[in-house]
């Protein structure tokens, strides 16, 4: 049965995490749930991702790594301390919604350093049943999501550069243009952004999935300000640096050089015109 939204959950995964994932059904104990990990990397050389039915109302999602990890667990060590920050609030992301215990770790501390490593969210569903299709496809989107673009951050899958956009708003200033567009692009931070901030634009109100329905995964990342230009530097914080924003509010802001215009310059523009 899970069959049919296999390719659902796998695209919805390849678009938060930015790369390609593999996603099993089976049935265990009468039950169904699934297995999902990294193509390149198969079930045994990286993380993989358990969902299984526990109890009446709840998911458990499991996080661990295959028995031939050690490769990948030395690259995950040798992650940058920005894409720590982004892996550790998407886990966090993950805390808000579910009950999550990371192997004897600190939710604001923990970091990969051998195979024991184990993340288990226990994610209860109010008016549906774990055993049912659309249960599963709401726990992958809320907790298997999430979790495995936080491993897809530290292990430092590349996005996949689209063409069509090359047009990348220019930044001055303290901070570069390759790392501020970087920001704006990595899928990760996407997905981070709009968990924490809403699928909303910021400045003009915009919910694309009320009037795009399925064709409205459009909201851009945007990041405020280049944080080295601020007078008192302070390190990058995905939570408070990036917000959400529709493509022309997107384009609107970058109109303004070397600073941006913030969102709420832009509604009070918006808002001026409107009166
Ligand atoms: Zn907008
Ligand atoms: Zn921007």
């Amino acid at each position: 049965m899970l069959n049919r939204h296999k390719s659902l959950i796998a695209r919805v995964l390849a678009e938060g995490t930015g790369a390609a994932i593999t996603v099993k059904p089976f049935v265990a104990g009468g039950r169904q749930g699934l297995k999902m990990w990294f193509d390149d990397l198969d079930e045994k050389h990286g993380p993989i991702a358990e969902l299984k039915p526990y109890g009446l109302l709840t998911h458990r999602v499991k996080l661990t790594f295959g028995l031939f990890s050690s490769r990948v667990i030395a690259q995950i060590a040798a992650a940058q301390v920005e894409e720590l920050v982004v892996a550790r609030a998407l886990v966090r992301s993950v805390a808000t919604v579910s009950e999550l215990t990371i192997s004897g770790q600190a939710l604001d501390s923990w970091s990969v350093t051998d195979g024991s490593f184990e993340v288990i969210a226990d994610y209860r569903h109010q008016n549906l049943v774990p055993d049912s299709d659309e249960a599963v496809v709401i726990t992958c989107s809320e907790i298997i999501v999430p979790l495995m673009a936080a491993m897809a951050e530290l292990i430092g899958y590349d996005q996949v550069e689209n063409p069509a956009d090359s047009n990348i708003p220019e930044v001055e200033g303290g901070l570069s243009q390759a790392t501020v567009s970087r920001r704006e692009r990595n899928p990760r931070s996407r997905l981070l952004c709009l968990r924490i901030h809403g699928n909303i634009c910021k400045a003009c109100g915009l919910d694309p999935a009320r009037v795009y329905g399925e064709a409205g995964g459009i909201i851009e990342v945007h990041h405020l300000e280049p944080v080295s230009m601020l007078e008192k530097p302070r390190p990058y914080d995905p939570e408070i640096d990036l917000v959400p924003l529709c493509p022309s509010c997107h384009r609107a802001v970058h109109t303004r050089r070397p600073w941006p215009l913030s969102p709420s310059e832009l509604s009070s523009i918006l808002e001026s015109l409107r009166a």
